[in-house]
């Protein structure tokens, strides 16, 4: 921090991020996210259950990916990268490309063939990315991108590289922080499942006082990691949600022809598939799938009774929370946290699909448009 102003989570959470010292923060003043108590949903308010929502689509590239991106690439450049390249969905190649035009060093992403969201291949672009589309999904991007970390001069920046896991564990202690303890339930949509490994780490670093974490919990640090916090209390149980066309974890292994129209959780083969298992196991937690027209539906009802836009990968973390909550799985009296990952402006396509009830024609006229007003008020 300098004086009051936010610099970034590296500003805030430097000392808890494994970082070379002495690294210049490549930082676009990432993290610092509202958590939204939603108040009109009725599921919730009926059950006197505390439902927040971790708004992380108001990321600078509108995605948690920011929190990763910008330790992993202070990283790199620490270490003399000239360039960066990942394989993506859409949101990290955005962060990656964002970040490397900030450090000043190249991106190169590999996108799958069609199915990535306008908004985000337009980040890509105008943040000066190489942007390689190539003939495969999103897994066969992946497969690429760590053949070339090893034969080319570039420093790989998907989940599986640490420093992203790192920084996004930050979303976990500012939760902490805002509540003053770890919600009972957190949710998430899982793809890669780097974010639900992340969280996990986040509350055990958070929670755990130190010596108590070790190999439970805490895989990069190992046992007597210095940025244990001990707060105290528990861990919250680790909801993870996935769509159904796309759904290795319900499906107990690979998928080889992942779909769904959420395209950031459009993933057959999750690289962090191992770490993901153990935090659902350790908490106590599950999985659960949705149709893409439970998601949507569930993207509306957010957007419409809460004012809050998300993209539809993001909200399978709450249109979970609510069938779970329905159903008792958990427990009025709650207090349960679901992470939005990215900002509905990111695919506005999707909106076209609520454009017929909701845009009139009306004629240029205070008469017209008078009468439009009072048919609507019903
Ligand atoms: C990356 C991403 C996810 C999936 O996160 P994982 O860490 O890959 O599980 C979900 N939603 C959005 C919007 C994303 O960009």
């Amino acid at each position: 921090m300098q004086g009051n102003r936010y610099t970034g989570l590296i500003g805030a959470y430097g000392d808890r991020l494994p970082l070379t010292p002495g690294a210049r923060p490549i930082s676009l003043g990432e993290g610092n996210t509202p958590l939204i108590r939603l108040e009109n949903l009725p599921v919730a308010r009926d059950r006197d259950i505390e439902l927040y929502v971790k708004y992380e689509g108001l990321n600078p590239t509108a995605s948690f990916k920011d929190r990763g991106m910008t330790v992993a690439v202070t990283q790199a450049v620490a270490e003399g990268s000239e360039a960066i390249i990942c394989a993506s969905t859409g949101n990290t190649s955005a962060s990656a490309a964002a970040y490397a035009a900030r450090a000043g060093i190249k991106a190169f992403v590999l996108i799958p063939d069609g199915k990535i969201a306008m908004g985000k291949l337009a980040q890509a672009i105008m943040h000066g990315a190489e942007v390689l589309q190539i003939r495969g999904n999103f897994d066969d991007g992946m497969r690429i991108v760590k053949e070339m970390a090893e034969q080319a001069p570039v420093s790989l920046v998907n989940s599986v590289n640490p420093y992203r896991l790192q920084g996004q564990k930050t979303a976990a202690f500012e939760i902490c922080e805002a509540l003053g303890a770890a919600p009972d339930y957190h949710c998430l949509p899982v793809g890669n499942a780097g974010n639900i490994t992340a969280y996990w780490m986040g509350y055990s670093e958070m929670v755990l006082s130190p010596g108590q974490a070790g190999t439970q919990a805490c895989g990069f640090c190992g046992g007597d990691c210095q940025f244990h916090q001990g707060v105290g209390g528990k861990r919250p149980v680790m909801l993870g949600y996935q769509a159904s066309g796309s759904a290795p974890f319900l499906r107990g292994g690979p998928v080889s022809h992942p779909e769904t129209l959420a395209t950031a959780i459009r993933i057959g083969a999750p690289q962090s598939w191992d770490y993901a298992r153990t935090a659902s196991r350790e908490s106590g937690g599950w999985f659960d799938e949705f149709s893409d027209e439970a998601i949507l539906d569930a993207q509306w009802q957010l957007a419409s009774h809460e004012g809050i836009f998300c993209e539809p990968a993001s909200v399978v973390s709450v249109a979970g929370a609510l069938r779970d909550i329905d159903n008792g799985q958990i427990p009025a009296g709650s207090r349960v946290v679901c992470t939005l990952t990215g900002h509905g402006l990111k695919d506005p396509d999707v909106a076209q699909r609520h454009a017929e009830s909701a845009v009139s024609t009306v004629d240029a006229s205070g008469a017209a448009v008078r009468e439009a007003i009072l048919g609507k008020m019903g």
